[in-house]
């Protein structure tokens, strides 16, 4: 099955409205990983002595054509505002969850859109104007815990996750970037991947944007009056800035540990996320995150660029070993 489309710059503006916070994004990886089989989103990486590459309206055209497919963030750092809130939910039962939430929500006067996805789907509330990451976190959790919606966190592994994922952002953080609506999935139903539609619209592009556009928009005093005497439960703030657990350091001297030589940036799923070493030193790596460090068994680490193990050794002054070799 073909999933391309035919998009215009028109449309491609008309998304940019909606969706985009500010212009650093990821791309989805067009094939698997040789190992877990999962398309990553990668930040694309800038040539050297460039800026980062910044979102323009034609690589949103592409996406919504289907040729690539984005991924974008949640907060502009330099307001810690978001344009919209999406509740991500993907479990068993997840898709019933949503539409909980989103009954709820709708007695607050708010019209959420909801948009299919693998196995349940993401709820995506818009704001008339951008509004405070942590004022849009605090009315979802407090929803979602009136409803006794399972959230993930705080020692639950399966349940709805809430985007933005962060209060607040450094100027150098992105925080967690979701799916671009209505493009393709690359990871789903088959490796050409698979277009996920709003449910409020026909499945075309035009329907779907127009849909988007004529939804009503949360207001700041309607947000206001959400929240008011709220904040958000202890046990759901995260640090975006994760301490690396003591006893990672109190290993013997002699021992090599890679999360001695490098600076965690963020967590990501169940790995720490660092500036490859390796590839530091040939001046790549310019975003800080090819090298993903296994949380659980912090001597596992992987650079996404394809450094190996002893090209990052020799780059941090700890060579491996050539007698382990003889
Ligand atoms: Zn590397």
């Amino acid at each position: 099955m073909d999933h391309r489309l035919h998009a215009t710059v028109a449309m491609a503006e008309t998304f940019y409205q909606l969706f985009v916070n500010r212009r650093a994004y990821t791309l989805q990886s067009h094939r698997p990983h040789p190992d877990t089989e999962r398309h990553f989103y990668y930040r694309p990486k800038a040539r050297e002595g460039q800026p980062p590459p910044a979102l323009s309206l034609d690589i949103i055209r592409q996406h919504l054509a289907g040729k690539l497919t984005l991924g974008i963030y949640a907060i502009n750092p330099r307001t810690q505002r978001s344009k919209w809130v999406a509740i991500d939910a993907d479990y068993k039962n997840a898709l019933e969850d949503l539409l909980k939430l989103q009954y709820e929500l709708r007695q607050d006067g708010v019209e959420p859109a909801l948009e299919k996805s693998n196995r349940g789907g993401h709820l995506w509330i818009f704001f008339e104007r951008p509004a405070l990451a942590r004022e849009c976190r605090i009315y979802i959790y407090h929803t979602a815990l009136r409803l006794g919606l399972p959230i993930k966190g705080a020692g639950l592994p399966e349940g709805i996750e809430i985007f933005p994922r962060q209060d607040e952002i450094g100027s150098d953080q992105f925080g967690n970037a979701m799916r671009g609506p209505l493009g393709v999935h690359r990871g789903a139903r088959d490796s050409r991947g698979w277009r996920f539609w709003f449910y409020g619209a026909d499945y075309n592009l035009e329907e779907q944007l127009a849909y988007l556009c004529r939804l009503p928009k949360v207001t700041e005093p309607q947000l206001q009056g959400f929240i008011t005497g709220k904040s958000l439960p202890e046990e759901f703030v995260r640090r975006t800035r994760p301490g690396i657990p003591k006893r990672y350091f109190s290993s013997p001297a002699k021992e090599f540990r890679i999360l001695d030589y490098v600076q965690v940036r963020r967590q990501s799923g169940r790995n720490w996320i660092a500036q490859c070493p390796s590839c530091a030193q040939a001046h790549r790596d310019t975003s800080g995150d090819n090298l993903a460090i296994s949380i659980e068994e912090p001597r596992k680490y992987l650079c996404w660029a394809g450094c190996t193990k002893e090209m990052i050794r020799n780059a941090v002054g700890r060579p491996i070993s050539q007698k382990r070799y003889a």
